[in-house]
């Protein structure tokens, strides 16, 4: 493949190149195929983990889970993988695999539509070219376009205003007044760097977050040392690993007995943490678990440093570079970083995808994303989600199900692109609608539904990003493409 003369038709064109992109395109390569593409708006591999460059930026879940199955990282220093290591694992993972003919950088993706009669999909991108494919896969994600809310006045501010997903490298905080917005689980890992720099800096807090204890630690030579000599030591680790977080899902997830439980243990924990007067404010009123549970060992502390405040009622308003809280206090600050998260229930939304009959899925889409398995959509054949509606975790790695999904998208095109090639497959519309009520059934009894405002949820209580059950049993359902629950030729 030559940049110049494209294939007139690719297998497959795959839209991102973050961990779900990049896990296709290497399990693609494997079963021998080239002739496909990866796609990639910015300009290199690794979609959050290049975006989230923020100070601290790190995993909460440990590095012996954040790596594909397949190919375990030998370099991780930490327990819990700073943002520059994932990237540059991701980087490797490319050089080691050769992906880097396949790979398309400055590429954005514009619009899919699918022509019936041909069994292809017509792929636009942002420069007006097109391209031909016979399998679509987005691998956008979640996490792709970050949140910035509206707040009266924000241009009347002179100073520097940036998201805490796209950090302002050129900004020094040094001696500077900063007034963060948002305190979820960017800030909490930021906000304690920026304490130690900022001349003063203020937290407005919507509404607080149930944080625990992160028992992070640097792996020694000797840790490193047992496992080159022992490979056993670190399948056996990544097994046990896996199963304990595993087993947090009924705690994490559930809100019964055990969530409640659990509940009583995190308010001590940060009872003991937190100054009698500001129990109230920062300790949650919600279960626990129905917003990410954080994982920090310095941010409680860092909110009690001299030159740090928290403004627990949120920002109502901007008036030139006075910030005013909900209380009616008032901030003046050099600058504004916006740590309110990413677009998370609107998938797919810079994409204009237009499926059979001219079909278009953020319509299909507009009471909330949904997909069959969070993989495929009826009246889309041959287009594939990885990462997509109800694949996202509280409790465990998110890189276990796009493995899955992974597996479960090969055996399509394995079936679109074989020796005697399927026209198309697609799910039907009948398999899809008993996967949502599936869904909607097990998301009532989640503690996401319950008590909280959280990105998993739509406005009108749908949930819409998380997986309601234990990731074990998506794993189990994922491992084959079930035949009655697809069309494969004419549907
Ligand atoms: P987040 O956890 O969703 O936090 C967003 C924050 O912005 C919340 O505190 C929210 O308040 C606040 N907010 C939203 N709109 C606001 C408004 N109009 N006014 C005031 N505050 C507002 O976002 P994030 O920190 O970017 O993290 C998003 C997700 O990314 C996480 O849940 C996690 O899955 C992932 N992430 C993971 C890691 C990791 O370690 N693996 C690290 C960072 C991020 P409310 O709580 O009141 O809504």
């Amino acid at each position: 493949m030559s940049e110049t003369s494209p294939p007139l038709v690719y297998d497959a064109i795959i839209i991102g190149a973050g961990f779900s992109g990049l896990c296709l395109a290497i399990r693609l390569q494997e079963t021998g195929s080239t002739n496909f593409v990866v796609m990639e708006k910015s300009d290199g591999v690794g979609g959050v983990w290049r975006h989230n460059t923020y100070p601290g930026a790190a995993c909460d879940i440990p590095s012996v889970l954040y790596s594909f199955s397949f190919e375990r990282n030998p370099e991780w220093t930490r327990k819990y993988p700073p943002q520059e290591e994932i990237r540059t694992y991701l980087e490797d993972c490319v050089v080691r695999h050769g992906l880097e003919e396949c790979l398309r950088f400055g590429t954005e993706v514009t619009s899919a539509s699918y022509d019936e009669s041909e069994g292809t999909w017509k792929v636009e991108t942002a420069d007006g070219s097109q391209f031909r494919a016979r399998v679509v896969v987005s691998g956008v994600g979640q996490l792709d376009r970050p949140f910035l809310p509206e707040v009266p006045g924000l241009d009347s501010f002179s100073g520097p205003v940036f998201h805490s997903a796209r950090w302002d490298h050129e900004f020094d905080a040094r001696g500077r007044r900063i007034a963060v917005i948002g305190n979820g689980a960017s800030a909490v890992q930021f906000v304690p760097v920026l304490a130690g720099e900022a001349g003063s800096l203020r937290v407005f807090q919507r509404s607080p977050n149930w944080i625990m204890r992160k028992r992070d630690r640097v792996f020694s030579a000797a840790y490193w040392d047992r496992r080159r000599r022992f490979p056993i030591l670190r399948r056996a680790e990544r097994f046990l690993t896996y199963w304990l977080l595993e087993a947090r899902f009924p705690v994490f997830a559930r809100g019964g007995p055990l969530s409640r439980l659990f509940e009583r243990y995190l308010r001590r924990h940060m009872g003991r943490r937190v100054a009698p007067s500001q129990r109230e404010v920062l300790i949650p009123d919600y279960p626990a678990g129905c917003k990410r549970i954080l994982l920090s060992g310095d941010y409680l502390k860092a909110l009690e440093r001299e030159n740090v405040s928290l403004e627990a009622d949120g920002v109502v308003r901007i008036e030139g570079n006075r910030l005013v809280g909900g209380s009616g206090d008032s901030f003046e600050a050099d600058a504004i970083i916006f740590a309110t998260g990413f677009q998370t229930t609107a998938f797919l939304a810079s994409l204009r995808v237009e499926g059979r009959d001219g079909r278009v899925l953020s319509e299909v889409w507009e009471e909330g994303a949904h997909a069959h398995l969070g993989i495929a959509v009826a009246g889309f054949p041959n287009f594939f989600l990885l990462y997509g509606p109800n694949t996202n975790l509280g409790h465990n790695s998110v890189i276990v199900m796009i493995e899955s999904q992974v597996r479960f998208i090969l055996e399509a095109i394995g079936r679109l692109t074989g020796s005697s090639p399927a026209k198309a497959i697609e799910v039907r519309s009948d398999a899809m609608a008993r996967f949502d009520e599936e869904m909607r059934r097990h998301a009532s009894g989640t503690v996401w539904t319950r008590g909280c405002r959280n990105w998993y949820t739509t406005r009108s209580g749908r949930l819409v990003n998380n997986w309601p059950l234990p990731s074990w049993r998506y794993v189990w359902r994922t491992r084959r493409l079930r035949e009655r629950d697809f069309c494969i030729e004419d549907c």
